[in-house]
């Protein structure tokens, strides 16, 4: 198909569970919507998390992978055209609306609106964050980081060997205290917390014995897997999450004060007409796939009516 010089009525940039539903919505809608994917799979991070989803009442007994299966069989079902491996790196305003530039393209598409759906990165070391950030890297993980350092929860965890480790565990949220929790249950010789301050929910503190627990400053030492002048056999870091929108800057659009898309609650539209932010690059609901699913058929009604109403 030849889409270099067509102008479509949306082009969704991320394929998770936000940019899929509004996809699916837009086609069986009947707008011309296309999905560009960065990855080789859609399924954003329901593939990274190999856990039985039991948080989705319409979906129970899947694991994060099946969830994301069936992402890809509902845009095959709603014959959504979807480009993988297709990492958007520009945006641009143009009289029809917008020029979207992504590798592996010919040239940029053209689209009357955008839907970014671009979820988030789990944040790293500051080293390895910046390194991320000046290369757009979607996972900060992916940057150069000395072996036996783990950012964020997820398969990678799963597949580590903790038996007889010395672990320690960087953050004070619910993924530092539940990924101790699994270091230890998994063979751990010793794991040691260190948080800035604890914001856990109690039922995960209450499972971590307290004298494993360090607060306030600490210094790291990555290169030599080093906390506070102690080796380690493993770190693991939660540093919590940051949007992916580094590619969309040329905009200007309006961020929150943790840097997430700034959005309508009606509409998901941005503070760029034309432009919507669905799911967890915009943090409007609680993170999950449920309420990204829902995002994304807010962000295709929206666009419903904006086209409709003439624009
Ligand atoms: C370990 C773990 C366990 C979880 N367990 C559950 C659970 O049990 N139940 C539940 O409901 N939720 C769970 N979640 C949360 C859930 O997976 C997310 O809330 C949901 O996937 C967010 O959807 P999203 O579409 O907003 O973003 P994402 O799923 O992050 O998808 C964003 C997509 O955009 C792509 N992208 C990014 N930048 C670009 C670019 N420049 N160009 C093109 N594409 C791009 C990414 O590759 C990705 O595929 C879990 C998350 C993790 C990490």
């Amino acid at each position: 198909m030849n889409v270099e010089g067509r102008v479509f009525d949306a082009l969704i940039i991320g394929g998770g569970p936000a940019g899929v539903s509004c996809a699916v919505w837009l086609a069986r809608l009947g707008f011309s919507a296309m999905l560009l994917e960065a990855r080789g799979q859609v399924g954003g991070l329901c593939l990274d998390h190999p856990f039985l989803d039991e948080w989705n009442a319409s979906l129970p007994g899947m694991t994060g992978p099946q969830v994301a299966e069936n992402l890809a069989v509902s845009l095959h079902q709603a014959v959504v055209p979807v480009r993988l491996s297709c990492p958007v790196y520009r945006l641009e305003l143009a009289e029809y609306g917008f020029d979207v530039a992504a590798s592996g393209l010919d040239g940029p598409l053209r689209t009357r609106h955008i839907v970014l759906a671009t979820g988030v990165r789990a944040r790293s070391l500051p080293d390895a964050q910046a390194n991320a950030d000046a290369n757009q890297q979607l996972d900060a993980s992916a940057a150069t980081l000395p072996p036996g350092i783990l950012v964020g929860p997820g398969a990678h965890i799963v597949a580590q060997e903790f038996h007889g480790k010395r672990v320690a565990v960087l953050g004070g949220g619910d993924n530092a205290f539940e990924n101790a929790i699994y270091a230890l249950e998994h063979g751990a010789k010793s794991v040691r917390i260190f948080a800035r301050s604890i914001k856990a929910q109690q039922q995960f503190v209450r499972k971590v014995p307290p004298d494993s627990v360090v607060t306030g400053s600490y210094e790291v030492i990555a290169a030599q897997r080093n906390i506070n002048g102690e080796p380690y056999d493993l770190i693991l870091v939660f540093y919590g999450w940051e949007p992916c929108v580094g590619f969309a800057d040329g905009l200007g659009l309006h961020r929150s004060t943790r840097g997430f898309i700034a959005t309508d609650m009606q509409t998901a539209q941005t503070s760029c007409p034309g432009v919507y932010a669905i799911g967890e690059v915009a943090q409007r609901q609680h993170p999950c796939v449920v309420t990204a699913l829902a995002d994304g058929v807010t962000a295709a009604k929206a666009i419903q009516a904006r086209i409709e109403a003439g624009y």
